[in-house]
């Protein structure tokens, strides 16, 4: 069984002391390849070192609106060039964020507008951070359609999921999924296309049950795999086919191989 982490974050420092470990832990558990997401320039660094040094690893790079009241312009051109690398498979995580107010609204469009330019430029599909703001998130995108995006985490509700679909937007289903009272997601996962699923830890945070007191870590992704097949009545095998294809589809860079 083959899966693959969509969405990690091996380069925050506290969390992952020893991102190598780390890594070679989810190789063990099945996870052959691990996307690194960037949230700042700092943090898009440390994933493109990661890919650097280890084999499987991918990286994204770009600029979290929790962070937007730090982002500068002058910031692109060094996005642009950690974009250029082979292993670079991705813009984000970027988009909205109405639940922390680190950045103000004006300064989260702003960072989120000139990263959706930057990725139209480069070509690369964008990893979408969104919460409590789909339907502005969403405004935007009908407005000025994006090529290849992912909504990180799903967490909208139907309607969200509706706008996203007749998009051709994508869904990253988390943690979450294995959660007891997490009832409604399971019920609105049948009726998101199956190919445009994909399979995230977004470690450290999220930890799947029966682990919620530990910190998450890539490993864990094959317990979001088997509830994601029990959803979709399928063996976890079939669930690792169709999702690490899925994956492999979205972000092509995970076709480099060095
Ligand atoms: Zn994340």
């Amino acid at each position: 069984m083959t899966l693959i982490d969509t969405h990690c974050h091996l380069n925050d420092t506290e969390a992952f002391p020893d991102p190598d470990l780390a890594a070679s832990e989810a190789r063990v558990a099945g996870v052959e390849q691990i996307i690194v997401i960037g949230v700042d320039l700092a943090s898009s660094r440390l994933a493109r070192d990661l890919a650097d040094r280890l084999e499987g690893v991918y990286f994204t790079a770009g600029h979290h609106p929790n962070y937007a009241h730090e982002f500068q312009e002058a910031d692109l051109e060094i996005y642009r060039e950690l974009l250029a690398h082979p292993k670079a498979v991705g813009l984000g995580e970027i988009g909205l964020d109405t639940h922390w107010d680190f950045a103000t609204k004006d300064e989260q469009w702003r960072c989120l507008r000139a990263q959706l330019d930057l990725a139209a430029e480069v070509g690369k599909p964008i990893v979408l951070h969104c919460r409590e703001a789909y339907p502005a998130l969403l405004d935007i995108l009908e407005r000025e359609p994006a090529r290849d995006w992912v909504f990180h985490c799903f967490g909208g509700d139907r309607d969200d999921a509706a706008r996203a679909i007749a998009l051709g937007g994508w869904f990253g289903i988390d943690g979450p999924v294995t959660y007891k009272k997490a009832d409604a997601l399971r019920a609105q996962i049948p009726d998101l296309p199956r190919d445009r699923l994909i399979l995230e830890t977004d470690s450290p945070w999220m930890t799947p049950h029966p682990h919620r007191s530990e910190r998450n870590r890539p490993a864990l992704l094959p317990l979001i795999n088997a509830a994601v097949a029990g959803v979709l009545d399928l063996t976890p095998e079939a669930c690792a086919e169709l999702t690490t294809a899925n994956a492999r589809r979205l972000f092509s860079g995970l076709g480099y191989s060095k």
